[in-house]
């Protein structure tokens, strides 16, 4: 057989493994399948959902290079992994995060979301590259009249909201939500 073809071969299965125990390789964190289990336990609990995405992230890329954008996401979730533990962290996509509290209320896991922001934002990234700096946007939303695929989508749109009102917070807010909807 073909070396490239077995060593592609190789590359693939590893991936398939990684993502069947439930690990994100760059990170060590737990990936989105497990993700995907922790939300669906969610049904019928109180519960906080958030997802955290990186601010920028691509002219971290852009401006200095791949190798750092990828040290970036190692150090953002080593802080997120073990930050509180009433809370859970998943690295769900590219630059994003899923954020899981189980047992809490919004107005609890609100004040955690505000430390991840502060602690990333007061953060050294200089070693990694000259001036770098780094924060994050969380969206944040509570089980209830929302349950399944309607709560991690406005938690979503919290997010979104995060962005268009400048980054670096955490909105946890659904009538900020309707402030930047009718702009
Ligand atoms: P915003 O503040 O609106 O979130 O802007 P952004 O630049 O963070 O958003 P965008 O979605 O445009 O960029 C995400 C970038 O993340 C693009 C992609 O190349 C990069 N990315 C995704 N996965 C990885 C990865 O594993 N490593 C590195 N280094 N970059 C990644
Ligand atoms: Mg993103
Ligand atoms: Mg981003």
């Amino acid at each position: 057989m073909d070396r490239q073809f077995e060593n592609d071969k190789l590359r693939e299965r590893a991936a398939a493994l990684e993502l069947q125990a439930g690990e994100d390789s760059l990170t060590g964190i737990p990936n989105r399948r497990a993700f995907d289990h922790a939300f669906e336990a969610l049904a019928h609990r109180r519960a906080v959902v958030g997802i955290l995405d990186i601010d920028y992230f691509k002219q971290v890329n852009d401006e200095h290079s791949h190798l750092v954008g990828d040290a970036v996401l190692v150090r953002v979730a080593a802080l997120l992994n073990g930050f509180d533990p009433r809370m859970s962290a998943f690295r769900i996509g590219g630059e994003e995060f899923g954020l899981v509290f189980v047992d809490l209320a919004l107005e609890h896991a609100q004040p955690i979301g505000q430390r991840i922001v502060d602690s990333v934002r007061a953060m050294t990234f200089t070693d990694l590259a000259d001036g770098l700096s780094v924060t994050v946007s969380i969206g944040l939303a509570q089980t209830g009249i929302l349950q399944g695929s309607a709560l991690l989508a406005e938690a979503d749109r919290r997010l979104y909201v995060a962005k268009k009102l400048g980054r670096d917070r955490v909105i946890a807010d659904g009538r900020s939500s309707i402030a930047v909807a009718a702009e």
